[in-house]
């Protein structure tokens, strides 16, 4: 029975939309069940000592866990994938694989909590980095050094939305022989493929847009080839920072909607950044989809659309706090990419360790606020901004 629902060599493959629900794991092949046991189990009985079980041990291997590990493999077009207890679970095991005396050339505008990892922990471990503007290849290249080993790529960046060219910095890190990392956490797989673009690991906050619910915690990693996946393995199982099951089902639920999701976020997304590119309150607007945007080209070579995350600038840190007192719809809070609604500030969150002329210097301004676009109505979101500018 089960053979026959496999597909022939000749059979086209599916689109994206169309391996988002048919996946592999997608019924047991037990019962029938329309959605992937939650095998809530540590261990695993050995019926035969000479045939071991296929997992022995949850933190080696759980067929729940594994279940959403071969599907985000599926969806960005990668070998092996591996699912951590969170993002920075996931990026800190990706740089496990560099040792003592490395050096690692990153993204400037990097998502916080990276800054922190590569800043105090690795830099304890001997692992040094050197952040780069890598929307500049010069700059890249500037860095290198001989004991340089990879390279950790961001794109969009966080909160100004900086794009760096994926293709041009993979190939030059190939023909140096560095491995490359890529955040992909707010492009996804339907926006993004990094894989198919040179990059060798993606790496995701899954708590964001995959998870989507503001309901999970959790990280993915993907390698592009077997030989990575066996020592991203043997990091996962070492480190033993593992999603749990209930979390991997819930993801694996969460998933499912990304296409629909992603397509209602960004359609509101861009209605947002015209809306409020036009906004005679407002001083400034990131979005990779505005048509001034610096690095619309260059995103629109590497992905299929501009993501659903909106920063403007209000002008002084006065407004933009009287703004986030007033609003009604979006939560005010850390965090994106979820049904509702998300509205932060870079300035007193994410963003409040970084010293002020730093931060000035990155456009990260008191009067920044950054929008993730959830699936409410956008005619009611813009009316809610309109009212709370007033
Ligand atoms: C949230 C986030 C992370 C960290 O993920 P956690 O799941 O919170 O550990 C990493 N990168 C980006 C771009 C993020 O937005």
């Amino acid at each position: 029975m089960a053979e026959d629902r496999q597909r022939s060599d000749n059979e086209r493959t599916p689109d994206f939309a169309t391996r988002l629900i048919h996946f592999g794991s997608e019924i047991d092949r037990t019962t029938g069940a329309a959605s992937f046991p939650i095998y809530q189990t540590s261990t695993f009985h050995h019926f035969d000592l000479e045939h071991p079980p296929v997992h022995d041990y949850t933190r080696s291997g759980n067929p729940t866990r594994q279940a959403l590990e071969d599907y985000i493999a599926t969806l960005e077009g990668g070998a092996r994938g591996f699912a951590f207890a969170s993002g920075m679970a996931a990026i800190s095991a990706a740089c496990f694989l560099l040792s003592a005396g490395d050096h690692l050339i990153c993204t400037e505008d990097v998502y916080g909590g990276t800054y922190r990892l590569l800043t105090t922990i690795l830099s304890r471990m001997n692992i040094e980095t050197t952040f780069v503007d890598m929307t500049d290849l010069e700059q890249v290249k500037a860095a290198l050094r001989p004991n340089t080993k990879a390279v950790f790529l961001e794109t969009p960046s966080n909160p100004t939305l900086k794009i760096t060219d994926i293709r041009a910095v993979a190939g030059w890190a190939k023909e140096n022989g560095l491995l490359t990392m890529l955040d992909n956490t707010f492009m996804t797989p339907y926006h993004q493929r990094p894989i198919e673009l040179g990059i060798d690991i993606v790496l995701h906050s899954a708590t964001k847009f995959l998870g989507g619910h503001s309901d999970v915690l959790a990280g993915l990693a993907v390698a592009a080839t077997d030989e990575l996946g066996v020592r991203l393995k043997q990091i996962q199982n070492g480190l033993g920072n593992v999603l749990g099951v209930q979390d991997s089902w819930l993801l694996i639920r969460g998933m499912k909607t990304l296409q629909a999701r992603m397509e209602a976020h960004e359609r509101s997304a861009r209605t947002l950044a015209s809306w409020l590119a036009a906004h005679p309150e407002i001083a400034r607007v990131y979005y990779p989809g505005l048509s001034d945007h610096p690095g619309r080209e260059i995103q629109e070579a590497q992905s299929r659309g501009y993501g659903a995350v909106v920063s403007f600038d209000v002008g002084s840190g006065e407004r933009a706090r009287r703004l986030l007192g007033r609003v009604k719809l979006p939560l005010v809070a850390v965090s994106l990419g979820a049904v509702e609604s998300i509205l932060s500030y870079p300035a007193m969150m994410s963003h409040a360790a970084m010293p002020p002329e730093v931060r000035a210097e990155r456009g990260i301004t008191d009067g920044l606020l950054r929008y993730s676009v959830g699936l409410e109505a956008v005619d009611d979101l813009i009316a809610d901004l309109e009212q709370a500018l007033r």
